[in-house]
């Protein structure tokens, strides 16, 4: 039994302290558990995140596989099978026979137009990439400007600030986006599955 000031004053400390060691409290995000912020998972690698990528690479403005649908995405992100859009060219049968509802003729459909997709545009594989900020005409106008997304990955954010449309938090959010792990190893993949990075 707790007597003095200072035994509750202990008492209230290691409980502070094992609050602490617990983590933020809230609304939990139901895919991955993550405590939500605003509304928003913070996990970067959540399923809802990936399958939401996967979904936007495969839209007609990007590189347009509209064989892979909703159902599809959230199946390859929740089994981990993909993290970034460029793991789709890395499947193999063995990871597309763990998806249920998808029929042999659906994947023979998926299968084609993943391999048509690789003879797509920059600016459109840029629009898939999803870069925070920037919208279709954006990626059109930079991928314009730089010449390939080679130079678009390489380029200061001074140098992005100049082209129009591009502030400096825009600018520095391109810069971020490059910069990260993930989004690197997906710019890899594609270049190393024939992804062609240089407008013509
Ligand atoms: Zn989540």
């Amino acid at each position: 039994m707790l007597t003095t000031t200072n035994d509750r004053r202990v008492a209230s400390l290691f409980q502070s302290i094992a609050g602490f060691f617990k983590g933020p409290s809230g609304p939990k995000c139901p895919e991955c558990g993550s405590t939500v912020i605003g509304d928003v998972c913070p996990n970067l690698d959540c399923p809802l995140k990936v399958a939401e990528w996967l979904l936007r690479w495969c839209s007609p403005k990007a590189v347009n596989i509209p064989a892979l649908g909703q159902a599809e995405a959230k199946q390859l992100a929740g089994l981990r099978l993909v993290l970034h859009p460029g793991e789709l060219y890395d499947l193999g049968q063995g990871d597309w026979d763990r998806l249920d509802g998808v029929s042999a003729g659906q994947l023979a459909k998926i299968l084609n137009q993943i391999e048509d997709s690789k003879s797509a545009k920059p600016c459109a594989l840029l629009h898939g990439l999803r870069l925070p900020g920037v919208s279709g005409d954006l990626a059109k106008r930079l991928v314009k400007e730089f010449g390939s997304i080679a130079a678009l990955r390489d380029a200061k954010a001074k140098s992005l600030q100049e082209t129009d449309g591009v502030d400096e938090s825009l600018a520095f959010g391109i810069r971020r986006w490059f910069c990260d792990s993930v989004n690197r190893q997906a710019l890899q993949v594609l270049e190393q599955n024939g992804f062609d990075f240089v407008e013509q």
